[in-house]
């Protein structure tokens, strides 16, 4: 693996710096916000994803997310009572619907660490959007607890899960997570998952340069077939803690030539708005899609932005409102929430934060961030979740 050569020093009291106070105009009944089933940003992109982090911690140490030499015992996890209960997260998650949220994705950290995770899941699948539809719920997971939990996750009303797994080999896997976990557990987790009907599966595979891209083709013809979705993620600069460098990135166009020397791929459209895979379908003899060979994924969000159409809000575990993956300050709602707001002030601020949204961290990367792997405020992925 190959490592920055200058020791990385981090202070840890950026890793959370204070929260942006909601518009004052959320507050004035002259420009008070209804929430109407759509609200779209200052670049015209509508509100329709949400991802809640529901916890900070992790078992896992993946050194491009959590490296250890950071995620020590000694950091500053947030406190208990810091967190968002599962009424207030329902209470938030149900003004966004409001709003257009049709989908939501449970995350973190480990969201199968969060204690009675089960119970959010019941309340966030009682949610119907403004036209009587249920939620698109769905939940990111390492998949280490999986194969005990999936079966009560489905009962509960998840719908999928996407697991992360960056290799099949046991030595790739373990020195990856670093807390030396067996791919073995993953994978029965993973079959756990399928059989409780917690499908379409996806796999998430971040590709590190160097580090695991060489099970790119026996991750690819593992799950050929199988019916579970492979997408190989460009390892971002996420946080400020992984030492990130764009040498490490392996762009998903070579990964997507590495996989056509093996098989033939065609291009499929995007399967929804905002959409952020790009999806190949395994071809047959015809150069069609066929369809039980099924289909892989790139996500590239470091080599070929998608900040275009990005629909996706993220609430941290401690209530805070993220308009990006990127951003270093997140708009406090929990505060709202328990100095007694109303459901009408809920609304309203919501639809004023997201109606001033202007990020597009991706599409200016470049000329920010050049391969220094600067922004060393940006929030840290186990804090909002992916
Ligand atoms: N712990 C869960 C998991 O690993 O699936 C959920 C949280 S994790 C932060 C969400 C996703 O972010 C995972 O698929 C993970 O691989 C991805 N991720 C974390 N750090 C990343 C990075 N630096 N670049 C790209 N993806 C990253
Ligand atoms: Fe944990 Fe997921 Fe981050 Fe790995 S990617 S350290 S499993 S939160
Ligand atoms: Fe969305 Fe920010 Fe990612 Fe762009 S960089 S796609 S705005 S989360």
């Amino acid at each position: 693996m190959s490592e920055p050569s200058t020791p990385r020093f981090v202070p840890l009291i950026d890793q959370r710096p204070a929260a942006l106070q909601v518009p004052e105009a959320a507050f004035d009944p002259a420009s008070a916000m209804q929430a109407r089933g759509l609200v779209a940003d200052a670049r015209g992109r509508e509100l329709r994803d949400m991802r809640i982090s529901v916890t900070d911690r992790c078992n896992f140490r993946c050194s491009y997310c959590m490296p250890k030499e950071i995620f020590d015992k000694d950091y500053p996890y947030l406190p208990h009572a810091s967190l968002l209960s599962f009424e207030e997260i329902t209470r938030i998650a149900r003004t966004f619907v409001a709003h257009g949220v049709q989908k939501i994705r449970l995350t973190g950290g480990e969201p199968l660490l969060r204690k009675n995770i089960e119970i959010l899941i019941e309340q966030l699948a009682a949610l119907r959007t403004p036209d009587g539809h249920p939620l698109d719920l769905t939940l990111t997971t390492n998949g280490s607890l999986l194969a005990r939990k999936a079966r009560a996750l489905k009962d509960a009303g998840l719908q999928r899960v996407t697991v992360s797994l960056d290799g099949l080999d046991d030595a790739v896997f373990r020195s990856m997570n670093d807390v030396d976990f067996p791919v073995a557990e993953v994978l029965d987790g993973i079959q756990a998952a399928a059989e409780a009907g917690l499908g379409p599966i996806k796999i998430n595979m971040v590709v590190k340069r160097g580090t695991n891209d060489h099970e790119i083709i026996r991750m690819a013809r593992h799950f050929k077939g199988t019916g579970v979705v492979l997408r190989f993620i460009e390892y971002m600069d996420v946080g400020a803690t992984n030492g990130w460098r764009m040498n490490d990135v392996l762009p998903s166009a070579e990964v997507i030539a590495l996989l056509q020397r093996e098989f033939s791929l065609v291009a499929l459209e995007a399967s929804a708005p905002g959409e952020t895979a790009q999806r190949w379908g395994y071809a047959d003899s015809l150069g069609n899609h066929d369809r039980t060979a099924g289909e892989i994924g790139v996500i590239s969000s470091v080599t070929q932005a998608f900040c275009g159409d990005c629909n996706r809000a993220r609430l941290s575990t401690e209530g805070r409102l993220y308009l990006c993956l990127f951003a270093s300050q997140g708009y406090d709602l929990r505060t709202l929430l328990r100095n007694g707001s109303d459901d009408a002030t809920l609304a309203s601020a919501v639809g004023h934060i997201w109606s001033g949204r202007t990020d597009r961290y991706s599409e200016m990367r470049g000329a920010q961030a050049a391969d220094t792997g600067s922004g060393a405020r940006r929030v840290e992925m186990s804090y909002i979740g992916g």
